[in-house]
């Protein structure tokens, strides 16, 4: 796992039964999602209960760390002095999930006026107190992070 940085003032997000597993993982470099164990639906966010089935039985799967920019929005006004803008949140479709896994997250490490819907990205990871947040970067087409 490649931890970027440490950034002091961002809010952490505060697990709870249902989401510790995953941020667990993040903790350890792995993005997950749970797979119920009786339809094979991949389930996300996550649930007590597959909405496909509503069985109880779940497990939690590695997923890939790379996707691909689906929607995204540059905010150029400040709204928290932890966050300078302008910055880019966007909806990344993590690869092999077949659209059932969209994060909303941050990519960073561009020009918010390069990022387009198509692009590919990668994981990379955020410390913050109490969590490991994951964070995206666009690929170069070469497959490196820029
Ligand atoms: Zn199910």
């Amino acid at each position: 796992m490649s931890t970027s940085e440490t950034t002091a003032g961002r809010p952490s997000p505060v697990p709870d039964r249902i989401s510790r597993p995953f941020w667990d993982a993040c903790a350890e470099g792995r993005l997950t999602a749970q797979r119920c164990l009786d339809c094979g639906r991949l389930q996300w966010p996550p649930g007590p209960v597959c909405p496909a089935c509503q069985s109880w039985a779940a497990e939690w799967e590695d997923l890939s760390p790379t996707g691909t920019v689906v929607s995204f929005v540059v905010v150029r006004r400040t709204f928290h002095p932890a966050f300078e803008a302008p910055y880019v949140i966007g909806h990344v479709e993590v690869d092999g999930t077949g659209g059932r896994v969209v994060l909303i997250s941050n990519i960073d490490g561009a020009d918010p006026d390069e990022v387009r819907v198509g692009m590919p990205v990668s994981v990379h990871w955020q410390a913050r107190t109490g969590a490991t947040v994951p964070l995206f970067r666009l690929l170069t087409p070469q497959g490196g992070a820029r």
